[in-house]
């Protein structure tokens, strides 16, 4: 248990056994510590509100990144097929060019013309057989491309689908959360009445920085229950009589001495 929770374990304690009472607590104290005991109503209710931006952006960073991959691999896939055409067009251009050469051969007028035109012929060929190699490799790899790019496809409709509901239920939550957080809310700012600015300002700050206690107890050996350090004779004094408000010399918090 962390030193703030048995802090404030301590000061539910006593509220239960409603040990805290008017003649050995400070006016002010008293008020600070019904306001406290609000405004931990109030952060519970919103700790679950306030936690959903952060794991919204946590869930749309996953999604994005999903969703990237998969437009690499489509794109990876449509050249590859544009590539596969264009061999393909070669490989029939290839093959006209041969039919008209082979046809060429018949009106050649010596044998000199007749061997560079098989020399032609074969370099066509050459050339021809190798983009339709290229060709077959291409079309396996687009295969393999196709089925990795369905799998992908899949994870992002899947993953879609969860961020969709995440999103659904997370607006659900707000709304049910909406009218308790107003109903506190106006519940605080009655509780808050009357207390000093001055003072409602320190008791605000004392809550922000010393993990949601900013009034605690001090038990009966003298230790502060927010920092468990030692209350000095005087302070000691001062919290027995009740008649002025003490702050803790380590953790500054204000202090009450439940009897
Ligand atoms: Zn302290």
């Amino acid at each position: 248990m962390t030193l703030e929770r048995r802090a404030l374990v301590a000061i539910l304690f006593c509220f239960h056994r409603g040990s805290v009472t008017d003649e050995l607590v400070h006016p002010n104290v008293k008020k600070l510590l019904e306001l406290q005991k609000v405004d931990q109503e109030l952060a519970s209710l919103r700790r679950d509100t306030d936690a959903l931006p952060a794991e919204e952006a946590k869930r749309k960073k996953k999604l994005d990144e999903l969703e990237r991959l998969a437009q690499e691999k489509k794109d990876r896939s449509i050249k590859a097929e544009l590539e596969s055409r264009s061999l393909d067009k070669s490989i029939r251009q290839g093959d006209e060019e041969v039919k008209k050469l082979t046809e060429r051969l018949n009106v050649v007028r010596n044998n000199a013309e007749y061997q560079a035109g098989l020399f032609q012929i074969e370099a066509v060929k050459k050339d021809r057989d190798r983009a339709q190699e290229d060709c077959l490799k291409i079309l396996e790899q687009l295969e393999t491309q196709k089925v990795d790019l369905d799998a992908a496809n899949k994870t992002v409709a899947e993953d879609r689908a969860v961020f969709e509901q995440f999103l659904i239920e997370a607006d659900r939550l707000r709304s049910d959360r909406r009218g308790a957080i107003e109903a506190v809310t106006e519940k605080r700012n009655a509780t808050a009445e009357g207390i000093q600015p001055e003072l409602h300002a320190e008791y605000q700050r004392l809550l922000m920085t010393r993990h949601g206690i900013a009034v605690c107890a001090v038990d009966t050996n003298g230790f502060c229950q927010g920092c468990y350090s030692k209350v000095t004779t005087n302070d000691r004094a001062k919290l027995m009589g009740g008649s002025s408000m003490v702050q803790c010399g380590s953790c500054q918090r204000i202090q009450f001495m439940p009897r």
